[in-house]
């Protein structure tokens, strides 16, 4: 809540699990289950919950267990509280005692995702689940278990992940390893480091995740640009747009997110079952409905967001002890004809809360323009323990406490899931203006699609991939400034310059019908191509296609006959280590004719056999593009001699063959290369 002197103050209602839509998880026997995870020098019990959404079943975990100590039972009564000690506790009991409660239930998943490094001791004790059925090694147990392991990186600054103190991994972790998965300390560390004999160097939650998954994802195109960027020294020698990660960009499950009155427009046009399957249908019903009709169902939007407002505000100033005037004036803020902009979202310093305060005054004149005004909601909460985002909000409250403010801005405190769904069902415009490239993908413009909100946001996480001039604003010029002020500083010009020429007067156009055309025009658009593209249909169909079922067949196949050929690629990785620095390549010669280069090189292999590398031609994209990669192949055996082989190669003499450079690179049949075996040599 926000004090009379405009400070967020933070509370912690306490979670009575007996009001909560949650049961406890209960054995056949009636039991409830619990599990007892080993810290050193003392066991903690867990109870595990279950909840129904929708048709999938969620399990959760609390150490809140009377048989524990009272400092262990409070392990996981908050999230992002306490040090790093707390964290890695919380990590070890949500990650380890997460796949140990799976198996307590006999589920045995092919596909395990991590949302995220928190839980990447997930992979560890899958792995070492395996080594108990089939007594394998650690290092081949997680050949097999790796590549059912899918990793979703959702940070875009390598501060953002969770790294501990080599001291606390081997207080928490180092009898787990030794006893647990038979290996050294100094082996565990190496899986969250990027050099593994770098003692002091902390032990980094993201790094083990993506050592312990067979493919690993950003949550935006640009996001998984800067994610190749971030684990590139992991890759050492390997070109940037090599680095082993895609993406997926988030969608939000839009039945969570659409307005009863959404509801009934998007059943008129597409059916009652159209978040069910698969939507390329929507875009062409939505679009056939009229101009008229959508306007009205905007204008609905809008007025119960105003009822909803003035309700919540005098509840939320009555709260704070305010005088009943204010209290009764709040009953009747705002207009519902006005042009409603929206921003809410945590105040982290990065989503630049406060841009729109650049120039308070302008914003002003902006709000209290007589013919075209605007109103503006804003909702919010920053972090317990984050000042500078906590000064943010509190910079507003101060503007909003001006006469000259107060009819048109309010702050709604307690911003929760439930705020949300009120705000981005009934705003025009929702705003969103993060310093590219930080915001992974952002999920609450998504929100507002398919209820007729326009987004206008920085060019930033899924906004970058989606904005074109038909469908929203952009702000930014593509292209990432650090925290240059002068930047911020033409960001905001641009973000008012934008709503003085563009978004208020457009909202104001109105036609004989009293109909803003281009409004509603740009308004289709957005709903009938946005909606369905930004929905958990088409993320959860992605995963799915492109991820899950690879995953999953990848982990049949390796643990196939008793793990044989998790055991065979372990072996080959062994052959690739103990040779690889004595591989080197000789001179590449060219000939050119008929449009044509011909290549020739001598690769030395030496005791390497050539089935378990290959050889390319590599060059670098055009103008930004990917990158081109001619395979090389030993011409015919009398081509080979003791311990070298001449390798051949065409290409089309279009690039000057100076483009071309011969490398090897570590190949076996179904292994991911680099992410499983990051070795590379280049033609000196
Ligand atoms: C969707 C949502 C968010 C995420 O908003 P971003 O703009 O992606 O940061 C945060 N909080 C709540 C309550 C939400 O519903």
């Amino acid at each position: 809540m926000i004090n009379k002197n405009g400070e967020q103050q933070a509370l912690f209602p306490y979670n009575d699990p007996g009001q909560l839509p949650i049961k406890p998880l209960r054995q056949p026997n009636g039991q409830w289950l619990r599990l007892e995870i080993a810290l050193p020098g003392y066991t903690v019990w867990l109870r595990a919950w279950e909840v129904q959404v929708g048709r999938v079943k969620l399990y959760l975990l609390d150490s809140n267990d009377a048989e524990n100590s009272p400092v262990h039972r409070g392990i996981t009564s908050e999230l992002y509280g306490g040090g790093s000690e707390l964290r890695l506790q919380q990590e070890i009991l949500l990650g380890i005692g997460g796949w140990r409660l799976l198996q307590a239930l006999g589920i045995k998943p092919e596909v395990c995702h991590l949302n995220e490094g928190h839980a990447a001791l997930a992979v560890l004790e899958r792995a070492r689940s395996l080594m108990d059925e089939t007594g394998d090694l650690f290092e081949v147990a997680l050949a097999i278990t790796r590549v059912g392991n899918l990793f979703t990186t959702h940070t875009a600054v390598p501060a953002g992940f969770d790294h501990f103190a080599p001291d606390l991994i081997k207080q928490y972790l180092g009898q787990y390893a030794s006893q647990k998965l038979g290996i050294t300390l100094h082996d565990l560390l190496a899986l969250g480091r990027q050099n593994p004999d770098d003692e002091s160097e902390k032990f980094n939650m993201a790094y083990l995740a993506l050592r312990g998954t067979g493919q690993v994802n950003g949550v935006s195109r640009l996001h998984g640009e800067v994610s190749r960027q971030i684990f590139e020294p992991l890759f050492p020698g390997w070109p940037k747009s090599e680095v082993p990660v895609g993406y997926v960009t988030n969608g939000v499950h839009t039945p969570t997110w659409d307005s009863m009155p959404a509801d009934d427009l998007w059943t008129e046009a597409c059916g009652k079952e159209r978040w069910l399957g698969t939507t390329e249908s929507l875009e062409k019903h939505i679009r056939g409905v009229s101009n008229e009709k959508l306007w009205a169902f905007r204008c609905a939007g809008r007025k119960s967001l105003v009822d909803y407002t003035r309700e919540r505000l005098s509840q939320q100033l009555a709260a704070a002890g305010d005088l009943a005037d204010a209290i009764e004036q709040a009953k009747h803020i705002f207009d519902p004809n006005i042009l409603t902009l929206g921003f809410a979202r945590r105040f982290a310093t990065y989503k630049r809360p406060n841009l729109l305060l650049h120039d308070p005054e302008r914003l002003l004149r902006i709000l209290n323009n007589s013919e075209h005004p605007a109103q503006l909601i804003i909702a919010g909460k920053a972090h317990p323990q984050d000042e500078a985002g906590q000064a943010l909000i509190q910079q507003w409250i101060k503007f909003i406490r001006q006469p000259q403010s107060r009819a048109r801005v309010i702050f709604l405190s307690d911003d929760d899931m439930f705020l949300t769904q009120r705000l981005v069902q009934g705003v025009d415009v929702w705003i969103n203006t993060p310093r590219r490239p930080w915001e992974a993908c952002g999920t609450s413009g998504m929100k507002v699609l398919v209820n007729g909100g326009i987004n206008l946001s920085e060019l930033d996480g899924w906004w970058a991939e989606a904005y074109m001039p038909e469908l929203g604003w952009a702000l930014g010029d593509g292209k990432e400034h650090g925290d240059d002020p002068d930047w911020d500083a033409q960001e905001a010009d641009a973000l008012y310059c934008l709503l003085e020429q563009q978004v208020v007067p457009q909202f104001y156009e109105r036609d004989k019908h009293s109909i803003p055309r281009s409004w509603v025009a740009r308004m289709r658009e957005s709903m009938a191509r946005l909606t369905p593209q930004f929905s958990s249909n088409r993320a959860v169909r992605e995963y799915t296609e492109q991820h899950y079922m690879r995953a999953a067949q990848a982990y049949i196949g390796r643990a196939n006959d008793n793990g044989a050929i998790g055991r065979e690629v372990i072996n080959w990785k062994r052959a690739v280590d103990k040779h690889w620095s004595s591989l080197n390549i000789g001179q590449l010669r060219v000939e050119t004719k008929d449009h044509e280069h011909v290549f020739e090189v001598e690769v030395y292999l030496g005791n390497l056999g050539s089935d378990k590398a290959r050889v390319q031609l590599y060059a670098d994209g055009i103008n930004g593009g990917a990158p081109e990669c001619v395979e090389m192949n030993i011409a015919h055996l009398q081509s080979c001699g003791p311990g070298y082989c001449t390798y051949h190669a065409t290409a089309s003499s279009e690039r000057p063959a100076q483009d071309y450079t011969p490398r090897i690179i570590p190949q076996h049949p179904g292994v991911a290369v680099p992410l499983e075996c990051a070795h590379i040599v280049w033609q000196k």
